[in-house]
Formats: structure tokens, C-alpha cells, sequence
């Protein structure tokens, strides 16, 4: 009989079903995929290795007796619906709905064992509801507000950009550069959670690169604060994380959008030369400000440095950004690599006040120029500097900034909330509030989103008063629905509640979630930062969401490309399922390549999973019963490493087995055992042959594996006292010195040892 991928794999996938039950005497495992964005291009072969992986697990577990939890949904908001609609006029719910369905019966073709019936879409209003929900607790408790910002502005998408959004200066959605705009926005308060982000982060089993990425998004340094006053009667604050250089700071810059320039500039000797640099970098990236250091004298402006009371000049740079600190930094040339670029090209001083080596010289060292300071050490002289002057105080910076959360789209989350002129801002009572129908999907562009065009939707009575009310139009970033989406798919269809909360202490936290580290600083610290507000207002009983992350690598075309349909180098996995079946894909993905690393797509080790599973689908079956050792070291070896992650040698050690057995052939008996080991690979080709419903994960034979290995008893003076497991062959040195480190034989020797007796890998008897 062939092995005829494409009717088995049909009959298992439409007979096996998955759902999780609220079953609370066993014990749970929540096994998460991140989920997609629903693209019009459908996934390619690199998309399933993660969903493979997790397959993997939850199968495993739910065969170890795990009630495992493994959800699929959409995370549907965001800008390629939209520019589509603004294409063609198709509104974007019809795209999404065509979208999900191309997607959903991709991932059913590769036999992943979701449960459908938590399936959960973010625009779905049942689903919105609870996300405006969240974002009103947050403005109720103070962590949304409203603020008029410069803020990254995309001049394609026009719209606002999150930090995390701008990818070396341009829309991480479409490339533009970035420009800056001031614009009226909702901002989320995540800089008060700051510490908690940073310190919790060591509680969790995630890939150290991720969380290295986080700690420095978030950017806590410890410094001072340093006062310093100017001729005209105002003050600049900077921040410092070296008070120690004091006496080296020969200048003071602002940045170009500092609160102070404006207010000055009539004052100035070169307002004209001011005037046009501001101009010049208004429509600058953040990053074009980086690449070339360039800046102008705020001519008959000076400061006075507190320490040592020398007036010093003040300037505007572009290098220096409104986002980082005060928008203000003392310069010390001598001690830092962009100041000294910096005046050495404007011809500004330079003074050392760190001796140790040529400028500028960045480490700590011994304070030389700094009056009664000369000879400390930098770490020392930090604290005393602080100590001295009242204008200089101790104080810690973030990197982190609050997150820009509006958006001027139109497929996005409504923002709840309501302008009355008489009120103030007021909450949406009845949630969801629903997107209303637009004719025209087109951004204004002024600011505004399209929602600021439907009259009838945006001018309302005030709930509270009955005057003129207007709704906010700006809707939420596409970060918003996957901030909390783990939580509904422990309670999808919960009317009155986010979560029920048993259900929640039950399943949650996630114990395993899968998928891309390029979600680093975007979707992993938004999540984070939203459960521990959920926590603080006791929807939720865990500190941190995630509990282990893995990312698992990118799997690149053919050319060692990225895979990209604009380059049309995809590979589809509806091709290869095709051709070669579910199983052989499932198999060869995670046979490729360690789990986390990049690698080349390639047909040929495809067909070598293929050939993997026709010799197992053509094992002789014999009925000699044999105990068979390498089976039992392939069941010790896949358990172990599937719990490890390690799927490639999982399946190499398989591959092992079933060389011999084509050699040999096997019995029905052990040829099941093997089968299960398979299933949570190969599911469909598994079912087929295992024999029975059993489908518990198999135990492997201590006796049968320990072939190198010997029990060992130890005596002291001729009595038991243990036994211990050794490879074979030690020398009396080795196992003496093993024996006397066991607990339950140190508690009996007393005094020296006076004789050893050893008998090979037998015995050994100390006498004392
Ligand atoms: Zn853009
Ligand atoms: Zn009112």
C-alpha cells in the first residue's frame, strides 16, 4: 500500500478536534501562538515554524495529561486593510473577512491542533468592547491623557507613529522618512510603570537578547540633576549621568524644540541665523539629526556653571533631542565622544577633568581642574559634587517615553471617550462603540482622522449636560487589540466581564508563548505593561503575562533572501502539502535547523522528510519480541528534548531508530511505542497507524537504557549505607572520592580513614 498523504491526512484532520475544557482537576498548560496580522498574501512556509513548534508542545502535553490550552484569532486592525480600502473602496471588514478565512484554512491544512471555538478577532465589536474597556480603567485612573505633541508623523500614512514604530528614521509600515508633527494625541502613562517593567523582567524564562532589548528601551541610568542659571534670569535643567565632569562643561545646548528658544529669541544678536537652523530641522528624522552634528550659538545668551561660576556659552543643536532628559545637556567635550565632535568643529573648549588617557576619554578615572575635587576618584566625586551644591541633585533617567496611542486612521478601535464643552471629557457609557460606515477611507491629513467627517457620528448630545458634544475621532494603533488578546481566549464569549475571574487564576499565565523577536519593544512591552495595570486594578492574578518566550528563526527563501512577495521569492505551504503532505512540511521545518536559528528554505530536505515517513510507513512488522534498547533510548531522547526545544535531534534520533528497523523490522508492540513519539511530529500519519486509542506519551525502561552505567554500593566499615549510580569502569579514586560526598554516607565517618576496600564497579567499603 502507498503511503497516500492526501486522503490521511484529510481523514484525521476532519476527525481530530480539539477543545479545551474548564477542567480544573487537571493540571493546565497555556500554549500560545502570537497571532497574525491577516494579510491579502496568505503565509508562506516561514509563518508555520513557530505554529509547528507549538503544535509540538501542546500535543505532547495534552498526551502527558496537561489540559492544554492552544488558541487561534486575528489580529485584524491596521494600515494594508485600509490603504486597500483607499485603493479600491472595499471596506476593510470585507478584506479582513476574506483574509482570515484564506489564513484560517492554511493553518487547518497543516493539522494544528487549535480550538477553534475560542477563535477571536480584534475588530470584532464583541472583542473591542473589552479593549475600549481597558483604555477607559487606564484614563479613569489617570494613565491616558491628552497632550499637543511633536510627534512622529509618517507624511505617507499621515498619520502618527509610535517610538517603537520608526525603524531607523522611517514608518516601519512603509519605509517613508519620519517627520515631526505637532499634533493633538492620547498618550498612555507607561513611564509609571518604568521600574516595575525593568525588575520583573528577571523573573522570566525568555531569550536574554529580548530582554537585554527591553532593559534598554526602557533606559534607567542613575545621575544628577543640574541647575544651571542664565544671564536673562531663566534656568536650564539638564541631566547627567557624570556629575564628576562638572568642571568640564564649557557649554550648555538646547534642543531646537526646548521650551526656552522661543522666548528668546528677540533677545539674540543672530535671531535671523537661529530663525532659518530652526527651520532646517523641523522636518528633520530623528535620525538625519544623528547622522551629522550640526548647530548654532545662541548668541548674547550665557550660563553659568554652578561649580565653578564661569560663564558659558549656550547653543541649539540638532543632535540633541526634545525626547531625552530636560531637551538639555551640559557639554564636556573632554569626556564625551558627540560633544567633542562637536567643539572641536565650532572651535568651542575643551577642558580634561579626568585624567587617564587621550581625549575624549569616556571611562571614570582621577578628577584633575576641578578646584577642591582634584584627586578623587569619578566615583567618589559624583557623590560629593551632589553633596555640595544645592542646584545639583541626585536623579535617575529614562529612555522610556509615554505611548503615543491615537492614531488619525479609520480601522482601528474608537477612542470612547467624548468632548463636551461644558463637562470636560467624559467617558462612553455603552461599550463597544462601534466604527461607524465611511464613503471615503482617506486620512485628512490635517490631523483628523476620517471618523472627523461623519457629522451624525461625531456631533452629539452631552450624556451628562444635553449641550453640543463631540466624540474623540482619533482611533487606537493596531498595538492595542494584542495588548490583552491571551486573556479573552480563556473566556471568548464572556458577556459581562474582560475574563471570568476563576477561569483566569486557572489558565493564566501563559506558559509558553511562540513567536517573532522582532516584537521585542513593540507588542511584548505594550502587553506587559497593560497586564500589570490589569493586576493593579485585580482583573488579573499574575504579575507578568508570558511566562517562557522562544523566537524562533526566520526561515529565508531559496537565495538566502527574506522571504517577500515584492521580491517573489515565497515559498507556500499549500504547494508543498500538496505535493508532499502536512506531515513531511511539519517534520522538515523542524528538522532543518536548530529551532532559533535563520535558515534556507529547501525542496530537497523536504523530500527528506517525505522518505523519513514512507519508511515508516513501510516497516516490517515481525512478531519475535525482542526488547529492543534503541527504542527505549529514542523515547528517553525525543522526551528530553522536545522539553529542551530541540526538535532536530528529536527527529534525527527517530530517523536513527527507523534505519535499524528497516533493517530489522519491529513488533506491532514496539512499532505503537514509536508511533506515539511521532504523533506530536507527524500527527496525521501517526493516527493512521498507531493501533488502539491509547495515545499517552510513552515510558521509556530504566533498566533497558543503563547499559553503561553500574548501581555501586558503598559500605563503612562493612555495613550498607547507599547506593549510587555510576558509569561503568571508575577507578577506586574516582568512586572514593564520589562515595565520600554522599550525604547519607559522610554522616558515618568520623576520624581518618584507615583502609579502602574496592571491588569493580561492585563495591566499595571504607573503613575508618
Ligand atoms: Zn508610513
Ligand atoms: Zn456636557
Amino acid at each position: 500500500m502507498n503511503y497516500d498523504h492526501k486522503s490521511i491526512e484529510k481523514k484525521w484532520q476532519e476527525k481530530e478536534h480539539f477543545k479545551t475544557e474548564d477542567d480544573y482537576s487537571k493540571p493546565k498548560f497555556y500554549c500560545l501562538d502570537m497571532f497574525p496580522y491577516p494579510s491579502g498574501v496568505g503565509l508562506h512556509v516561514g509563518h508555520p515554524r513557530g505554529y509547528i513548534a507549538s503544535d509540538i508542545l501542546s500535543r505532547y502535553k495534552r498526551m502527558r495529561g496537561f489540559n492544554v490550552l492552544h488558541p487561534m484569532g486575528w489580529d485584524a486592525f491596521g494600515l494594508p486593510a485600509e490603504n486597500y480600502a483607499i485603493k479600491t473602496g472595499i471596506h476593510p471588514k470585507i478584506t479582513t473577512a476574506d483574509n482570515v478565512a484564506k489564513f484560517k484554512a492554511q493553518l487547518e491544512k497543516i493539522g494544528l491542533s487549535y480550538d477553534w471555538s475560542r477563535e477571536i478577532n480584534t475588530t470584532d465589536p464583541n472583542y473591542y468592547k473589552w479593549t475600549q474597556w481597558i483604555f477607559l480603567k487606564m484614563f479613569e485612573h489617570g494613565l491616558a491623557y491628552e497632550s499637543v505633541l511633536p510627534i512622529n508623523w509618517c507624511p505617507s500614512c499621515k498619520t502618527g507613529l509610535a517610538n517603537e514604530e520608526v525603524v531607523s528614521g522611517n514608518c516601519e509600515r512603509c519605509g517613508t522618512a519620519v517627520t515631526k508633527k505637532d499634533v493633538r494625541q492620547w498618550v498612555l502613562k507607561i513611564t509609571k510603570y518604568a521600574d516595575r517593567l525593568l525588575e520583573d523582567l528577571e523573573e522570566l524564562d525568555w531569550p536574554e537578547k529580548i530582554k537585554e532589548m527591553q532593559r534598554n528601551w526602557i533606559g534607567k541610568s542613575h545621575g544628577a540633576d543640574v541647575l544651571f542659571k542664565l544671564n536673562n534670569g531663566k534656568e536650564v535643567k539638564v541631566f547627567t549621568t557624570r556629575p564628576d565632569t562638572l568642571f568640564g562643561a564649557t557649554f550648555l545646548i538646547l534642543s531646537p524644540e526646548h521650551s526656552l528658544v522661543s522666548g528668546v529669541l528677540d533677545d539674540l544678536t543672530n535671531k535671523q541665523d537661529v530663525v532659518s537652523y530652526l527651520e532646517e530641522t523641523k522636518n528633520k528624522s530623528d535620525i538625519e539629526r544623528m547622522e551629522e552634528k550640526t548647530g548654532v550659538p545662541l548668541s548674547g545668551l550665557f550660563a553659568i556653571n554652578p561649580v565653578n561660576g564661569k560663564q558659558i556659552p549656550v547653543w541649539i543643536a540638532n543632535y540633541v533631542l526634545s525626547s531625552y532628559g530636560y531637551g538639555a545637556i551640559m557639554s564636556v567635550p573632554a569626556h564625551d565622544q558627540r560633544d567633542y565632535e562637536f567643539a572641536t568643529k565650532y572651535n568651542l573648549d575643551i577642558i580634561e577633568v579626568v585624567s587617564g588617557g587621550e581625549l575624549p576619554y569616556t571611562s571614570e578615572g582621577e578628577l584633575i581642574n576641578s578646584g577642591s575635587f582634584n584627586g578623587m576618584k569619578s566615583s567618589e566625586a559624583k557623590d560629593k559634587i551632589i553633596q555640595e551644591f544645592d542646584v545639583i541633585s541626585e536623579s535617575i533617567n529614562y529612555k522610556l517615553r509615554d505611548w503615543v496611542f491615537s492614531r488619525q486612521r479609520y480601522w482601528g478601535e474608537p477612542i470612547p471617550l467624548i468632548h463636551c464643552e461644558k463637562c470636560g471629557i467624559i467617558t462612553e457609557e455603552n461599550l463597544p462603540l462601534e466604527l461607524p460606515e465611511v464613503e471615503k477611507y482617506e486620512p485628512t491629513g490635517t490631523g483628523e482622522s476620517p471618523l472627523a467627517s461623519i457629522e451624525d457620528w461625531v456631533n452629539i448630545k452631552c450624556p451628562k449636560c444635553g449641550g453640543s458634544a463631540k466624540r474623540e475621532t482619533n482611533t487606537m494603533p493596531q498595538w492595542a487589540g494584542s495588548c490583552w488578546y491571551y486573556l479573552r481566549f480563556i473566556d471568548p464569549d464572556n458577556d459581562n466581564a474582560l475574563v471570568d475571574s476563576e477561569k483566569e487564576k486557572y489558565f493564566q499565565p501563559v506558559d509558553l508563548y511562540i513567536g517573532g523577536a522582532e516584537h521585542a519593544v513593540l507588542h511584548l512591552l505594550y502587553a506587559r505593561f497593560w497586564h500589570k495595570f490589569l493586576y493593579d486594578i485585580g482583573v488579573v492574578s499574575t504579575k507578568e503575562p508570558f511566562l517562557k518566550l522562544k523566537n524562533q528563526g526566520t526561515i529565508l527563501a531559496y537565495d538566502g533572501q527574506k522571504m517577500s512577495k515584492s521580491k517573489g521569492n515565497t515559498v507556500s505551504p499549500d504547494d508543498m502539502i500538496e505535493k508532499y503532505g502536512a506531515d513531511s512540511l511539519r517534520v522538515y521545518e523542524m528538522f532543518l535547523a536548530p529551532f532559533e536559528d535563520a535558515v534556507s528554505w529547501s525542496d530537497n530536505g523536504l523530500v527528506g522528510a517525505r522518505r523519513f515517513l514512507e519508511k515508516v510507513w513501510n516497516i516490517n512488522l515481525i512478531e519475535t519480541n525482542v526488547e529492543d534498547k534503541l527504542l527505549h533510548q529514542t523515547i528517553k531522547k525525543v522526551t528530553e528534548d522536545i522539553e529542551g526545544f530541540k526538535f532536530n535531534t528529536a527527529i534525527s534520533s527517530m530517523m536513527i531508530l527507523i534505519n535499524e528497523w528497516t533493517k530489522t523490522g519491529t513488533t506491532r508492540e514496539n512499532f505503537n511505542l514509536f508511533l506515539k513519539l511521532l504523533y506530536p511530529f507527524a500527527p496525521h500519519i501517526s493516527r493512521e497507524l498507531i493501533e488502539g486509542d491509547d495515545i499517552s506519551w510513552p515510558q521509556f525502561s530504566e533498566s533497558l537504557i543503563e547499559e553503561d552505567t553500574v548501581t555501586l554500593a558503598i559500605q563503612v566499615n562493612g555495613k550498607f549505607r547507599d547506593s549510587v549510580l555510576l558509569t561503568k569502569g571508575l577507578s577506586q579514586e574516582e568512586v572514593e572520592g564520589i562515595a565520600l560526598e554522599r550525604e547519607k554516607v559522610k554522616k558515618w565517618i568520623s576520624g581518618d580513614i584507615k583502609k579502602v576496600i574496592f571491588v569493580q564497579d561492585k563495591l566499595i567499603n571504607i573503613l575508618i
